[in-house]
């Protein structure tokens, strides 16, 4: 027995090691408290700078909530692809939260819908749902359970793109936290909601110039016992880099990921 070898015992004994199997399995707070937040983002289809928004989201959540291990799939550029992630129906079970920042309008099997909502209600993972998630997957004959988890349908967008002066209607509530009386995005492009489900909470709205009607910007749902943030701004980099929404969508996380009170 040479000297390394002790000195590795002792530190071996000092740090408690090796535990048995039945008290590793074992959670505590203490471990949970400092274990990395699971994140997915599922990302990448049409008509967005996915790359880029990616980026901006990770270091976006991580500079506000702390540390978060995060998984990232992109399917590219087009309006539909295999959607290899979702092919588990357990999917989401190993992650926390699940940020649907995805572009799939052209996505139409029921299957896939299926298992995307099933994922989620079985796992009892919350959802972020941002921009063009709301009108991913909305040709599908079965795109209702999809609005269903996101507490709107909206199939389609004002023309312009424009600044859009966001309201809150529901000052108060933990994820508008600090959020202005308005903000006045940098660009934007305004999603027309046609339905707000049942349970679903608008949190803030903007004017619609071509509707002549508020419209839902940011709401909270919950849906077969998960909780959903969902914002439709966020076509534009410059508006996702913008403090109002990074911070909005970091307090839309934590709300999300609280257990709602029974
Ligand atoms: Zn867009």
């Amino acid at each position: 027995m040479n000297f390394r070898f002790l000195v590795l015992l002792a530190l071996a004994l000092a740090i408690g090691t090796p535990v048995s199997a039945d008290e590793s399995s074992k959670p505590t707070s203490e471990a949970k408290a400092s274990d990395p937040l699971r994140a997915l983002l599922v990302t990448g289809g049409c008509c967005h700078d996915y790359p880029r928004q990616a980026e901006i989201i990770t270091k976006g959540m991580n500079e506000r909530i702390g540390r978060i291990e995060w998984t990232v799939v992109n399917y590219g550029t087009e309006r539909t692809g295999e959607l290899a992630v979702y092919a588990n129906p357990n999917w989401a079970a190993e992650y926390d939260i699940v940020v649907h920042n995805e572009c799939y309008g052209g996505v139409t099997d029921p299957a896939v819908i299926q298992r995307i909502v099933e994922g989620h209600a079985k796992a009892g993972v919350p959802a972020i749902a941002v921009h063009c998630s709301m009108h991913s997957y909305r040709a599908a004959e079965n795109a209702d359970l999809w609005r269903a988890l996101l507490g709107v349908t909206s199939t389609y967008h004002e023309k312009a793109k424009r600044s859009l002066a966001v309201v809150p209607v529901m000052p108060e509530h933990p994820i508008l936290k600090g959020f202005p009386e308005t903000w006045n995005t940098p660009n934007g492009e305004l999603y027309i909601i046609e339905r707000t489900w049942p349970a679903t909470e608008v949190l803030a709205t903007a004017y619609s110039t071509e509707t002549e009607k508020d419209q839902p910007v940011a709401w909270v749902n919950e849906h077969q016992g998960v909780r959903v943030f969902a914002t439709t701004l966020g076509h534009h980099n410059v508006t996702m880099e913008s403090p109002e929404w990074l911070n909005m969508v970091a307090l839309g996380m934590q709300w999300a990921m609280e257990k709602p009170k029974q």
